[in-house]
């Protein structure tokens, strides 16, 4: 008997549930990134925070992700110094700005 195929090795991994099993656990993921990415409390020095929650903690735990955490840069307003989260996005001439609410109202 040969090696086994890809093929021959799919098949293995759909009859074992595994590939179900692995699609589920990427779901679940990408649902706690989105629900610590909506409800998590972002503070004005752009720090990411649980705010105490459990649920939150919970998922924090499961990502992996201290409490707080920084921000990934490209969440932030894009007025230079400024920590807040982008809110807001308008055109402005040749380009697209995203900014916080306090920077957009002052454009
Ligand atoms: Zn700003």
């Amino acid at each position: 008997m040969g090696p086994m195929t890809a093929a021959e090795f799919g098949a293995l991994l759909v009859r074992h549930g595994l590939v179900d099993a692995a699609v589920h656990a990427i779901r679940v993921r990408n649902a706690l990134v989105e629900m610590v990415r909506q409800f998590a409390y972002v503070s004005d020095s752009g720090q990411r925070s649980t705010g105490g929650l459990s649920t939150l903690q919970e998922a924090f735990a499961v990502l992996g992700l201290a409490d707080p955490h920084d921000c990934d840069p490209n969440e932030l307003c894009d007025e230079p110094g400024c920590r807040r989260l982008a809110t807001c996005g308008f055109p402005v001439a040749d380009a697209y700005r995203l900014t916080c609410g306090r920077h957009h109202d002052e454009y």
